[in-house]
């Protein structure tokens, strides 16, 4: 697996799509907007995390992830957790903003522990939680699992995995990237956004391997997004297909979406994990 390119060239390609995709995608613009508002957020963090812990995490042992934030003053943590609420007040969704006013109310401590629970939980259990309320430990620590997963080196990899080799994090997304003739399919973690290999005819959620169980659509709006849904345990899994629009950015593509959760919902399959955004 190669490591992802994260930091500031990933974060601006994210932000510049989600800029591009608003236009022509009314039903996502104000999600697409908030979404360029955190991504800059997470942009700064990461470089600045990336500025003064890199050297500290350097020869991170395979399968590490999860231990632990790296020893930040959690005073500094605190501090950087409170401009992200700031930028979701004013820029969210009213229910999210009113959480975080919420959450801007708790003391230090009770913050830091919203941050550290998250980063237990984040991409394994998170189902308990709800997608909405995940949301804001989730776009926090995300940059900080990109930043550690660059500089931790994947364990051996034995059969097709279900869930993330680096975090233990289930796939929220598939990305078909393109090798030889076709396409390479690929899972991307809800919580650390690495990828890794996954069999083209394999169903994430229960492992479903017969091809007439697992139809796939493609809606003409998004000729570049698959759904691959499975009739064995109604779970379906959305995958960017960058053979079709190689300027796609799976992560902001998938927000844009919008229209293909609401289709899926009214079939009856549910998707294995949400993204960023609880759609
Ligand atoms: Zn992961
Ligand atoms: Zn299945």
């Amino acid at each position: 697996m190669k490591p992802a390119q994260v930091g500031g060239t990933e974060y601006d390609a994210r932000i510049r799509r989600a800029e591009h995709l608003a236009s022509p995608h009314p039903f996502a613009a104000e999600v697409l907007r908030f979404y360029s508002r955190v991504a800059e957020f997470q942009k700064s963090l990461y470089a600045e995390f990336k500025k003064d812990f890199g050297l500290q995490l350097a020869g991170r042992m395979p399968g590490s992830l999860r231990i632990g934030l790296p020893a930040i003053e959690p005073k500094r943590l605190v501090s950087h957790f409170t401009s992200l609420l700031r930028v979701i007040e004013q820029a969210g969704p009213s229910a999210l903003a009113a959480a975080a006013r919420e959450i801007s109310r708790l003391d230090a401590v009770s913050k830091l522990s919203l941050l550290e629970s998250y980063w237990d939980v984040g991409g394994i259990n998170d189902q308990l939680i709800g997608a909405f309320a995940q949301f804001i430990p989730r776009a926090f620590d995300q940059p900080l699992a990109e930043l550690i997963a660059a500089f931790t080196p994947v364990g051996p990899v034995i059969s097709t995995q279900h869930r993330c080799p680096l975090c233990g994090g289930q796939p929220f997304l598939g990305v078909l990237r393109p090798e030889g003739d076709g396409g390479k399919r690929r899972m991307m973690c809800s919580f650390c956004l690495q990828e890794w290999d996954f069999r083209r005819i394999y169903c994430p959620a229960c492992g479903e391997e017969d091809e007439k169980k697992l139809p796939v659509y493609v809606a003409e709006q998004f000729p570049h997004i698959r759904v691959e849904a499975c009739e064995t345990c109604k779970v379906y899994m959305r995958t960017i297909d960058l053979t079709k629009d190689g300027n796609a950015v799976p992560v902001v593509d998938d927000l844009a979406a919008i229209p293909l959760s609401l289709w899926a919902h009214e079939r009856g399959y549910t998707r294995l994990q949400p993204n960023l955004l609880g759609t």
